[in-house]
């Protein structure tokens, strides 16, 4: 097996992200019906950007779901989905050790060491993992880091957003959305929020609304099967409200993780992260400035030697990871707030 695995290790290493550009995709989707319909094939693709990311996607040709109705309701979600390399490390979350540990294991190494999954169906990877916990825990930074470090398509939905502007279509889109994470696997769909979009199921429930919800579930069923393409699509949702979601989606997000506020290590580490981030920051723009101008004046921001991180870490309990950051950005701000004043007063004077 050793050997086996990094013969799979040497055969991807490094491989580029591959990072989707919804909207170029589906301009050029767009472009190219406009173009065959006025008899212009051949500048399809004319006037798009390619970037390098785009150049990695496989072309559309023969994506089967564009019909014309795909189409132009592509063009119409093309504002909602959007999907960018947010340049988040694993090792920029703090804490949260667990979570990250399930994250790798659902899609890292999934794709990293396939021939210790595929052996058996008990081996097979989660098909889906639900984040649940309370707000500012870091579970949007754990689907960035999936979406910085992982070679996967990843696919960044905004579940309120789907559901408030686009009721009517929101069924069509779902099938259009697994379709195309299928089309570029292997591909991670992140749907945030997902308690707004499947809330338990009633009678009360807007006749589109439900058929979104059925087909939802339909397309998580979907890749379950033990095929290639679906076996390289991978659902992350995250929740504050779990208790609100139905049922039969839960049963469909196989693993879920608890991402809870941090302990008193987490905190101390969340302060002395994100202050000795402000410090580095400052301590690489001011060599940066020497570097380039000897005469250069800068205002410096320098951390204190005497912060007693512990005892903040103390003084925080229940606050979460953004309260944390919150407080730092306020402490940083109300030091550059003493010198705007300061410079202000100078301004001002005769
Ligand atoms: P919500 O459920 O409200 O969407 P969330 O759990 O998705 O919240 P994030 O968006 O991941 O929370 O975190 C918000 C901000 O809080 C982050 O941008 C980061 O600055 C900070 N933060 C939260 N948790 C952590 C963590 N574990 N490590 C580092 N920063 C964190």
């Amino acid at each position: 097996e050793g050997t086996k695995i990094s013969n799979t290790s040497q055969r991807t290493p490094n491989k580029p992200k591959q990072i989707v550009d919804c909207r170029s995709l589906l301009h050029n989707a767009i472009q190219t019906a406009t173009n065959e319909a006025l008899g212009n094939p051949q500048n399809a693709s004319d006037g798009v950007a390619t970037s390098p990311e785009e150049r990695l996607l496989k072309p559309l040709g023969s994506f089967e779901m564009m019909s014309n109705e795909s189409r132009s309701l592509a063009a119409t979600i093309s504002q909602e989905i959007y999907m960018q390399n947010p340049n988040v490390k694993f090792s920029d979350i703090i804490g949260l050790e667990k979570a990250k540990k399930f994250v790798k294991e659902s899609v890292v190494y999934p794709i990293k060491y396939p021939q210790l999954f595929n052996s058996s169906k008990l081996l097979s990877p989660w098909k889906g993992l639900l984040l649940y916990g309370p707000p500012g825990t870091g579970k949007t930074m754990l689907a960035k880091a999936v979406a910085t470090n992982c070679n996967t398509t990843f696919f960044n939905i905004s579940a309120s957003s789907i559901v408030s502007k686009w009721r009517g279509d929101s069924e069509k889109l779902v099938r259009v959305l697994f379709e195309l994470a299928r089309h570029h696997a292997p591909s991670t769909i992140f749907i945030d929020e997902i308690d707004s979009i499947m809330s338990t199921r009633d009678a009360s429930d807007h006749e589109g609304s439900k058929r979104m919800k059925t087909e939802l579930l339909i397309q998580m069923d979907g890749l379950n099967a033990l095929d290639q393409v679906n076996n390289n699509v991978f659902v992350l949702a995250a929740s504050n409200l779990p208790w609100n979601l139905d049922v039969a989606l839960l049963r469909r997000l196989e693993k879920r993780i608890f991402v809870d506020l941090p302990g008193l290590e987490a905190r101390e580490n969340l302060f002395r992260h994100y202050f000795t981030d402000i410090d580095n920051d400052q301590n690489n723009k001011n060599n940066e400035e020497n570097r380039t101008s000897s005469t250069s004046t800068s205002c410096s921001l320098t951390l204190s030697e005497n912060i007693n991180f512990a005892k903040l870490a103390e003084l925080t309990d229940n606050y979460s990871g953004a309260d944390i950051y919150q407080i730092c950005k306020e402490s940083a701000m109300s030091t550059l707030r003493k010198i705007f004043n300061i410079l202000e007063e100078i301004e001002e004077s005769p």
